[in-house]
């Protein structure tokens, strides 16, 4: 379990992370979601000690990240910046970390395996993709057979099949107990992947809540009528005691309508159907909605570092090497 009391974190006048206090369980994805510039990244630096909070404390697992001994063994992160020396070797880089936290050398092999980087182990970080460097991060975090992960926007600039590869694994490790904490600007990804949801804007905490809560209270659900029969159909919805809205090209909405009872009185009043369709609200818009106010620089206003930490990188490779060599054991609850 991760636990964060009033963390704050203040980068001159600008506050990056403002008194956050949430926790992280164990045994489910917790999804870590904000726009771009929410603070997110801050405050993974945090939890892993890289960044020092101007007020408040990160607990991991009842401890102080300085009073672990290996940390490796406590908690692994694939973040945003990667730190391998470009003219290392994966083999090497991954050596590196386990001898300084004494982890046993066949676990480089296993990880290698595992991410699917063994037949590229010997090649040298700078001439990695994007994908080859995602992986060899992933690897990384998993040395030291951690009890709790951080992935910090993990399916950046990968292809669908290194975004399901890595959402497929999230899932495993926390179905094997560990706490697994994972940030993301995208409410779609994480609607796919999170069973947790915490929501940041500017800084501040928005929303702390389980991602099927979320769901319910965002999903806006109407049914779209169309008709030849105008006339006839609005007065059958006024009689049955429902408030028709006109909608796009003469079509017209019931909220929270029920298909089937609209069907049927339909037909109970002999009017011909064109169209008779579920609608369902995004949950993206109610993400949108729920930030708009924290959002840095919307469309037009300049640059965005949203657009920044892509630029200049490798085209997404095919993951048709990542492979499916996990093998599921479950940690002690
Ligand atoms: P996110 O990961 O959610 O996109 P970040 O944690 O990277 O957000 O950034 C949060 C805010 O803190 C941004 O406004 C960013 O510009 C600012 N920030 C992040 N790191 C630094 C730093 N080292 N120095 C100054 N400002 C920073
Ligand atoms: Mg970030």
């Amino acid at each position: 379990m991760i636990e964060l009391h009033q963390l704050t974190k203040r980068y001159g006048e600008k506050l990056a992370v403002q008194d956050l206090t949430f926790q992280v369980p164990r045994g489910v994805v917790t999804g870590f979601l904000g726009p771009n510039g929410a603070g997110k990244s801050t405050t993974m630096r945090m939890i892993l000690d890289l960044d020092r909070p101007t007020s408040g404390r990160v607990v991991l697992d009842g401890k102080r990240y300085g009073q672990l001994q290996e940390p490796l063994k406590y908690i692994g992160a694939l973040l945003e910046a990667k730190a391998v020396h470009p003219g290392r070797t994966a083999y090497d880089h991954l050596l590196w970390l386990a001898q300084s936290n004494r982890i046993p050398r066949r676990r480089v092999d296993e990880m290698l395996e595992l991410v699917g980087l063994t037949s590229v182990a010997r090649g040298r970080a700078r001439g990695f993709s994007l994908g080859m460097g995602q992986r060899l991060g992933i690897a990384s975090a998993l040395l030291g057979d951690p009890e709790i992960l951080m992935f910090d926007e993990p399916v950046n600039g990968l292809d669908p099949e290194g975004i399901l590869w890595i959402r497929n694994l999230m899932k495993r490790l926390a179905a094997e107990g560990r706490t697994v904490f994972v940030s993301s600007h995208l409410m779609s990804e994480m609607a796919l992947t999170a069973d947790h949801l915490v929501v940041i804007g500017r800084g501040r905490l928005l929303a702390d809540l389980p991602m099927a809560e979320f769901i319910r209270q965002n999903s806006r659900s109407a049914v779209r009528i169309r008709t030849p029969q105008v006339e006839q159909l609005l007065d059958a919805l006024r009689g049955a005691g429902l408030r028709p809205q006109p909608g796009p090209d003469g079509a017209y909405e019931v909220e929270d309508g029920d298909l089937a009872a609209l069907g049927d009185l339909a037909a109970k009043h002999g009017i011909t159907l064109h169209e008779l369709s579920p609608q369902q609200a995004s949950l993206e818009e109610a993400f949108m909605q729920m930030t708009a106010d924290s959002v840095e620089y919307h469309a037009g206003d300049g640059p965005s570092r949203a657009s920044s930490p892509t630029r200049g990188e490798p085209p997404t490779e095919s993951a048709s090497a990542w492979g499916e060599g996990w093998q599921p054991k479950r940690k002690g609850n």
